[in-house]
């Protein structure tokens, strides 16, 4: 049995009990590994996208209630395998939105700032998005961001987060502290967040803890429930191959569930189903996450994502998929050290309880932009963020060892 700290990536491609699955995408010419950007499309997807189109085309509005696979249901199709993935129980998690939209509606709920405690932890690079609704949930409640917004970064001279700063600034905020919004994997660099320790650090003293998983759904395994996380939310177009503004997904914790006196914003879709189409305007909340529900489905891009989250079900879910993102990583790894050492280094940390498949490659020279601009023309697929970062992130799910392989020699060819 080859090993990755040895074996050719022919030798590990060809023991790869995952292997076949590159088969149900459709990749683009090139080097595909940019999938923590918009993951590749299910082949399934074309037929699945193409039944729906089909029913409306038969059926017209009938669609609505016929069948199966009827639209007024169809969201709950998606439930059971998002849950297996964040870990979660299925009332705790519905397919609904884009992730900014579903920030904001958990925000409502989440976010009760008071005189006392109104501050919001996150960190200082957080995605512009994340950072834009924070600010303005929070003017929105009538305080300011500049005392009530809590930034946490990286020590000088260093890349990434550390646990312990991130325990002590929730620490030092204490009971001035409403909500800790972090990510589970930091875009740019790759890192891992140790999400319990910040569930236990924030419950502490006091706040709420919500994450954003658009880089660790997928790609990491997660047990919300368990570490007793308020709630989460995420898109699908990252790991989960949703396709380009695809639907996104909720997580509220069964412990707030069901909890009438929260905040929310609510529309039809979140009231019981079997009054809903009496019209009447008594709001009766459907008693899961599905309550947080605004408005009839989106089923062309659910369609779409079951297409693709039918294939994560037969690949094993996330545990036999972590567990080959893990031999490439060996694999990619030793292939840069062997390769590019002292002339490409990956600021995503080595621990592999600290990352998922994504490297933050930055070239030492300080060429990275010309180096980027080369890896396109080559028909490397990845992509650049600013100041000096080159993202790649070989997926389980359809990317080979021969693909970290080819990337790695063409680097090498590029770099000076
Ligand atoms: C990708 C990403 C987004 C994008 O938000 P949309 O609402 O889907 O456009 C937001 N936040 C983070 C952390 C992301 O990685």
């Amino acid at each position: 049995m080859s090993t990755t700290t040895t074996a050719s990536a022919a030798e590990l491609d060809a023991a790869d009990p995952l292997a076949q699955f590159r088969n149900e995408f459709e990749l683009p010419d090139g080097i595909y590994l940019v999938g923590n950007s918009l993951g590749a499309l299910p082949k399934t997807a074309r037929d699945m996208v193409g039944a729906e189109l089909d029913r409306w085309g038969t059926l017209g509005v009938e669609g609505h209630f016929t069948g199966e696979l009827a639209w007024k249901d169809y969201h709950e199709l998606l439930t059971p395998i998002l849950a297996s993935l964040v870990g979660a129980h299925t009332d705790e998690v519905v397919a609904m939105n884009t992730l900014t939209v579903n920030l904001h509606l958990l925000m409502v709920s989440f976010y009760r700032p008071t005189p006392a405690r109104h501050k919001i932890l996150i960190e200082a690079h957080a995605f512009p998005s994340d950072h834009f609704a924070v600010e303005s949930q929070i003017r929105q409640r009538g305080f300011d961001p500049s005392k009530s917004l809590v930034l946490v970064s990286p020590r000088d001279g260093e890349e990434t987060l550390r646990a312990e700063d991130i325990v002590s600034t929730i620490g030092e905020h204490g009971d001035e502290l409403a909500l800790v919004m972090l990510p589970g994997v930091q875009y740019y660099t790759g890192q891992v967040l140790p999400l319990s320790d910040i569930v236990e650090a924030g419950h502490a003293v006091g706040a709420v803890v919500g994450f954003d998983l658009a880089h660790a759904i997928g790609n990491i395994e997660l047990s919300l429930h368990d570490w007793d996380v308020d709630f989460a939310a995420w898109c699908s177009y990252k790991y989960l191959n949703g396709g380009p503004g695809g639907v996104a997904g909720a997580f509220v914790h069964g412990r707030h569930v069901a909890d009438q006196t929260l905040p929310k914003f609510v529309g039809w879709w979140g009231t019981n189903p079997s009054s809903r189409f009496a019209m009447d305007t008594t709001f009766e909340a459907i008693p899961t996450v599905e309550s947080w529900q605004l408005s009839n489905a989106p089923i062309l891009p659910m369609a779409a994502l079951r297409a693709s989250l039918d294939i994560f079900d037969r690949a094993g879910g996330l545990a036999a998929l972590r567990s080959k993102s893990v031999q490439q990583i060996e694999f990619f790894d030793r292939r840069l050290a062997e390769t590019l050492a002292g002339r490409v280094e990956n600021i995503t940390p080595r621990d592999l309880s600290e990352r998922g498949c994504q490297y933050a490659l930055r070239v030492v020279n300080g060429d990275g932009k010309r180096v980027f601009e080369e890896l396109e023309k080559a028909r490397v697929l990845c992509d650049w963020r600013e100041p000096d970062v080159i993202r790649v992130a070989p997926v389980p799910l359809y990317n080979s060892f021969d693909d970290i392989d080819r990337f790695v020699r063409i680097l090498d060819g590029i770099v000076a």
